[in-house]
């Protein structure tokens, strides 16, 4: 019998901060590939009433819970990103939720092959979990100008966001596939369609077997 976890490839896409991961999973999407976020499943297990939550504030204190309850993230950015120990207090206890809840969604999410984004795919060891790591690249430079237009704030606070990342070498170091997204978006489109049809080919020959 076909093990159900291994029937369908899984393409974990990850890339730095306004790399293009979101542009890229839209385009993947149009496709008609499931594509799940764990940005939005991190939120989904730090909600109100979720154990999460309640070891958060365990952890950190209450002080990081809006008036409504739910978790004050910029308050919770700011404490673990200036302190590693408490930063990787928080990501033993989001990690391991994220990652069961993402392999739940994947097993529901059917498709012939399924875009996973995980912006700290490397870092958080969640390359176990996929069989293929592709990363969003562009020249730093042309990453700075996107996420200030797209975020605002200034330079200097750019540069603290992309240092506190991997580096670009690092996680090109890590990738199976890259795909430049330093050019037209419709020079991406036509990698994105490229790598649909291998991973359809990668597909149907898995379901052969
Ligand atoms: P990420 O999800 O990696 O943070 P986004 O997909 O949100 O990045 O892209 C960051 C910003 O750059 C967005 O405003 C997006 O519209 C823009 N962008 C993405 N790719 C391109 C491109 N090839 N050319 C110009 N702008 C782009």
């Amino acid at each position: 019998m076909p093990d159900p976890e291994a029937a369908v490839p899984r393409i974990g896409l990850t890339g730095g901060i306004a790399s293009g991961k979101s542009t890229v999973a839209e385009m993947f999407a149009e496709l008609g590939v499931p594509v799940i976020d764990t940005d939005v499943i991190a939120r989904q297990v730090a909600a109100p009433g979720e154990p999460a939550l309640a070891e958060i504030v365990e952890a950190f204190g209450p002080d990081l819970l809006q008036a409504d309850g739910s978790l004050d993230r910029r308050a919770l950015r700011a404490r673990v990103f200036a302190d590693p120990a408490d930063r990787h207090r928080l990501e033993g206890i989001l990690h391991p939720r994220i990652r069961a809840r993402t392999l739940a969604t994947a097993a529901r999410a059917g498709g012939p092959y399924q875009v996973i984004v995980v912006p700290l795919l490397v870092e958080s060891g969640f390359t176990r979990l996929v069989d293929e790591v592709v990363v969003v690249d562009c020249p730093e430079a042309e990453q700075r100008r996107r996420l200030l237009a797209r975020d605002g704030g200034d330079a200097a606070q750019a540069d603290r966001m992309m240092a506190a990342q991997l580096s670009r070498e690092a996680r090109l170091a890590a990738a199976d596939t890259v795909i430049d997204n330093g050019g037209e978006l419709s020079e991406t489109r036509a990698q994105v369609h490229a790598l649909h049809r291998r991973y359809l080919e990668i597909a149907r020959d898995a379901r052969a077997d």
